[in-house]
């Protein structure tokens, strides 16, 4: 399980979603990276949904559905896919873990940042 982020070759940069240039340095020699865990920063509660921010070594601050009974400090394993039943977990997923699974929705196509 993982989520692609991007890197950026040139000033070490990780970023989710996908950029067209790099938002620190302004390269555009930008990687895909396989990021597979993260630490949770932030638990947000909607029902029974949990939604966190996810760091990841330290960057990029993902944003992601969690399941699993998780806290603030807990390492996650990420993955953009839903899974079979619609929710990650280990048994979709074998030889996952049975650390918390965080879900990241896939990025679509890199957007220009405006700001
Ligand atoms: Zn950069």
């Amino acid at each position: 399980m993982s989520v692609i982020v991007q890197n950026c070759r040139t000033c070490g940069g990780q970023w989710f979603p996908a950029r067209l240039l790099c938002p620190r340095c302004g390269g555009a020699d930008l990687a895909p990276k396989s990021i597979e865990r993260g630490v949770v920063e932030q638990l947000t509660h909607l029902g029974d949904v949990v939604i966190a921010s996810v760091a990841c070594d330290p960057e990029p601050l993902l944003v992601a559905r969690l399941h699993g009974s998780v806290e603030v400090g807990d390492v996650v394993e990420l993955t953009d896919r839903p899974g079979t039943s619609g929710r990650p977990g280990p048994s979709d997923h074998p030889g996952a873990s049975d650390r918390p699974v965080a879900f990241v929705p896939p990025s679509g196509r890199p957007r220009e940042e405006l700001s």
